[in-house]
């Protein structure tokens, strides 16, 4: 794709990075065929190529975005299936990334979205506050009904993201999981020292996640640390394009993992959630432009890995009966697409025991996608009954994912159980049969 940056435009690190990514564009057309929303809505303009137009005239211009731009590239669900699909390598993350700083800085949203957005972005990273969000929306969930309708609009109000946001809220809470500081030694002899991400949403809904890492990593010899000072990774504000907040979370980050590093060791910095993993691992060009970061940012990205990448050099051994149990594994974008991780934990899956079954359309996002879900309900929700209905099909006796918020997705549309799949393989080696998430 011809651009037109003038030289002034290109020597912003950004614009110099987003014109090489623009150049690489040829306009093929092969990422339409595997992106939800033009998928769902046909229209060019909710497709990558057309988003690749919109964001290549915001830039090149560089005067403040229109509605109806904002209103497209916030359909984008960031669930990089158009990366997998491009024939060209085209880095669509780093440009509708760069395109989601712009609006945020340039684009006056109406004020009860401007607020709902604050919120949700002081809230969430914060286990806390989002616990006692979490209790209060359950409390005030049985007065959802009462809320006026809904409007009908291209672009979901107030009222309708607030019903979407009740419906979310789980039915119970668990207690909460051990504090950051935590060190679990390893059973016998010590074969490797990680740390584990304790992330923030996860440890409110589901603590049991990370439980099942640790059950499982220490009886396999590996000594797990929950990092003292750690911060939500940045992911949440980072897809809500305000940046400034992810990368302060980002170099608070670096800067305890790196301590944890240099003064006990580590083999990794493991992650049960792909959504964080992703960003985690891009940490290194996030802050490529920071002198005093660009290096560690760079080191720490090396060392995050998915849990299953880290499993998957390790030798399990199955100790569980279980009979046989179907899973429909579902993959989740951020692992998929966005770190390429595809195969092994259906792997693992299989060889501790499990018959695991392949999803029709596995490819298309259940519509979580972070705070996607609230923000945009009406195409999260028809995305979350298409998922649920090619799950079905291969009539599983539970459905294993790889992160938390497709698993609060999926979960709100089934009764089959949704497990993440380090329970699965704690279960195999020997910890417990996992439940529903939402059942604790
Ligand atoms: S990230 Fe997903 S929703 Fe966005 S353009 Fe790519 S395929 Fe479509
Ligand atoms: S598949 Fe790649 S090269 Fe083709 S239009 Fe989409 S982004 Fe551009």
């Amino acid at each position: 794709m011809k651009t037109e940056f003038s030289l002034t435009q290109l020597a912003d690190p950004d614009i110099a990075e987003a014109d090489k990514i623009l150049r690489a564009c040829v306009h093929c057309g092969f990422c339409t065929a595997t992106c939800p929303t033009y998928v769902l809505l046909g229209d060019e303009l909710d497709s990558p190529r057309g988003r690749i137009y919109l964001i290549k005239e915001m830039l090149e211009k560089d005067k403040p975005p229109t509605a109806e731009v904002v209103k497209h590239i916030d359909r984008c669900l960031s669930c990089l299936a158009c990366m997998t699909t491009c024939p060209s390598g085209v880095h669509y993350m780093h440009l509708v990334d760069q395109a989601r700083v712009r609006i945020e800085r340039d684009f006056s949203r109406p004020i009860a979205e401007r607020a709902l957005r604050a919120i949700l972005a002081f809230v969430l990273p914060r286990p806390k506050l989002f616990r006692a969000s979490m209790i209060m929306a359950r409390l005030a969930g049985p007065f959802a009904g009462l809320l006026p309708a809904p409007k009908a609009a291209a672009t979901p109000g107030l009222m309708r993201r607030i019903k979407a946001m009740l419906a979310l809220a789980p039915k119970g809470l668990p207690a909460p999981g051990p504090s950051g500081g935590s060190v679990f030694a390893a059973t016998g002899a010590r074969r490797g020292r990680v740390a584990l991400l304790q992330g923030c949403a996860q440890q409110v809904l589901a603590p049991r996640i990370n439980q099942a890492a640790i059950n499982l990593l220490t009886r396999h010899g590996i000594e797990v640390v929950l990092v003292k000072d750690e911060q939500c990774c940045g992911a949440l504000t980072h897809h809500l394009g305000q940046d400034g907040d992810a990368l302060a979370r980002a170099r608070a980050n670096i800067n305890v993992w790196k301590k944890e590093a240099e003064q006990g060791g580590l083999d990794a910095i493991l992650i049960t959630a792909s959504g964080c993993g992703t960003v985690i691992k891009d940490y290194g060009f996030m802050l490529r432009e920071d002198r005093d970061f660009a290096s560690p940012a760079a080191q720490i990205s090396a060392l995050a890995k998915d849990i299953t990448e880290f499993l998957g050099g390790m030798e399990l051994a199955p100790t569980t009966q279980k009979g046989d149990v179907t899973i429909a594994y579902h993959s989740a974008c951020s692992l998929q697409h966005g770190q390429k991780i595809t195969g092994l934990p259906k792997e693992l899956l299989s060889k501790n025991g499990f018959v695991v079954k392949d999803v029709p359309e596995s490819h298309l996002c259940c519509g979580s996608a972070g705070t996607y879900n609230i923000l945009q309900p009406d195409i999260a929700s028809r995305l979350r009954d298409r998922k649920i209905a090619n799950l079905a099909t291969v009539k599983p006796d539970m459905i294993a994912a790889g992160n938390i918020g497709c698993m609060v997705q999926i979960a709100g549309g089934t009764s089959v159980p949704v497990v993440h799949t380090i329970e699965l393989l704690d279960w195999a080696t020997g910890g417990p049969k996992p439940g529903s998430i939402g059942q604790d």
